[in-house]
């Protein structure tokens, strides 16, 4: 999908536009605001950009009262996208680095070193992957979801890829 095709939202901090997958939504709730992290909480929002200067500005910021603990929210997803896992990933795909899918990954996990588990994975396979990971003593994050998982290797939904090259696994970890 074209960013270009999609309809934007102002920042309320600095006033530049961009699409709702650049910005956070903030909601006010009981006279203070909230991170909606999923996009969806029903009222109005307003948007802030995905970055450090902007959600920075925002915690002082006089008519968007935050609690700490929401903005801490916000650095901590920054920090998550600050690596690009997915550019990572696809540039990954072809080589025989990676590993994707609960039971490939299970039958290769002797060579794996690093997981990477959708967010939206139902919580029986969520529990089902952890427990092995910590069995190996693999390390493993949770990023992106099902279908963007899926996107890296053309298929509809992925819902783990397992790294097996140390070199890789570190350069995703660090
Ligand atoms: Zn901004």
């Amino acid at each position: 999908m074209k960013n270009s095709d999609l309809p934007e939202r102002t920042c309320a901090v600095c006033r530049s536009k961009k699409t709702k997958d650049q910005l956070f939504r903030i909601v006010e709730k009981n006279g203070e605001f909230i991170y909606d992290r999923e996009q969806k909480i029903q009222s109005r929002g307003s948007y802030v950009c995905r970055t450090h200067e902007c959600v920075k500005r925002l915690l002082k910021h006089r008519k968007y009262k935050m609690d700490i603990s929401e903005l801490t929210k916000m650095v901590d997803d920054l920090k998550k996208n600050s690596k690009d896992y997915m550019g990572i990933l696809n540039a990954m795909k072809s080589s025989q680095f990676l590993t994707f899918g609960i039971n490939m990954v299970f039958e290769d996990i002797e060579k794996v070193h690093f997981l990477i588990i959708a967010e939206d994975i139902s919580e029986k396979n969520d529990k089902k992957i952890i427990s092995k990971a910590k069995e190996q003593g693999i390390k493993y994050i949770h990023y992106g979801n099902k279908n963007q998982l899926g996107e890296v290797f053309g298929k509809a939904e992925i819902n783990v890829i397992g790294v097996k090259n140390k070199k890789v696994a570190r350069g995703l970890m660090e």
